[in-house]
């Protein structure tokens, strides 16, 4: 089933609880039940002002790699249980000289979702070619400016005609093997500064044959660079995204929206079965854990992490949620 299928699904099934029960019933019978999302290294080439690569401090503090000897064992613990995997979560997969070993490890294990989040500005022809021969189902791609000038801006370090270069050739190559995937998504972040612009999104990009848009407000994660969309611009967000709303329809593209939330203030139901359905791996989570990938199996790993207690804690406690603004609200319209 495809990754947004199931998440219109889930949008649909308002019970919390009967979701967690669900997703505790699929660990027990031993089936994909976990979204896995891993750093590879936890680095990066650029120093996207929104982000906490931009800090010196934040960046010398938290770098780290898993050592490709150990990408076996991490896909033979937890791959089996994954309806979905994707390579690149806080960090700059492409900054691991191996990280198309995860993907091709995620095929082996014949994982129904394989996706990579990246810049996309170190992707070689050859990473490009295997990435679309390979089909993986999606590349997500930060573009925070529509324009060349607000895009280099925020994505300091970053080419502009490197991007659109990128975009070029997963079409081409997706053209001369005749391959419909992988889907392209934008993940745009929208500031004070880049929001206007974003009305001629499909001005610029309409002949790249994306998939997905995914629109969301920026968040202060520590970047040097976190200025909000102003309560005056709030009609403006709306209205804007209005007008891609429609455009996405005429183009058939997915437009992932935070429309309800715009400024993270309300408590987010769907936290819970995040925590449930999430499990994050980088540099640093052997080490936390106190494990070593080659000496345990799935049942060590949910033990070390406490899945099923914390589940149940999930499922029984009180309605009580808090705001989660790493998933945010969005609305999907397709
Ligand atoms: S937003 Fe992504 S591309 Fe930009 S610095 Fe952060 S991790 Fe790197």
């Amino acid at each position: 089933m495809k990754f947004y299928t199931l998440l219109n699904i889930s949008r649909k099934i308002k019970s919390q609880p009967l979701k967690l029960i669900g997703i505790y019933l699929l660990n027990i019978l031993g089936k994909r039940h976990l979204s896995i999302r891993i750093d590879p290294s936890f680095n990066c080439n650029l120093f996207c002002r929104m982000c906490y690569f931009s800090s010196p401090s934040y960046r010398n503090a938290n770098k780290g790699l898993i050592p490709e000897s150990e990408f076996k064992d991490i896909a033979r613990i937890l791959f089996p249980y994954a309806f979905q995997v994707y390579v690149g979560c806080g960090a700059e997969p492409t900054t691991h000289r191996g990280f198309i070993k995860l993907v091709e490890l995620a095929q082996h294990y014949k994982v129904p979702n394989i996706g990579i989040v990246t810049n996309g500005q170190l992707l070689s022809h050859d990473q490009i070619e295997k990435l679309v021969i390979s089909e993986v189902d999606e590349i997500t791609i930060s573009c925070h400016g529509v324009y060349k000038e607000n895009y280099e801006y925020f994505m300091k370090n970053s080419s502009y005609q490197r991007f659109i270069d990128l975009l070029d050739k997963i079409n081409t190559i997706k053209n001369q093997h005749q391959l419909s995937k992988p889907e392209i998504r934008i993940n745009y972040t929208v500031n004070t500064k880049n929001l206007t612009e974003l009305t001629d999104f499909f001005k610029v990009f309409k002949d790249y044959n994306i998939s997905t848009l995914q629109i969301r407000p920026v968040l202060n994660i520590g970047g040097s660079y976190s200025e909000a969309i102003t309560d005056h611009q709030i009609s403006e967000y709306n209205n804007i995204i209005d007008q891609i709303k429609s455009e996405c329809s005429i183009y058939g593209v997915r437009l992932l929206a935070n429309r309800t939330d715009i400024k993270y203030e309300k408590k987010n139901t769907n936290k819970k079965v995040a925590e449930a359905a999430y499990c994050y791996i980088g540099p640093n989570t052997a080490k936390k854990l106190n494990l070593e990938w080659g000496n345990i199996n799935f049942k060590d790993f949910t033990k070390k992490i406490q899945w099923r207690r914390k589940t149940l804690k999930l499922i029984f406690k009180d309605k009580e949620t808090s705001i989660n603004k790493a998933a945010g609200n969005y609305d999907v319209f397709e």
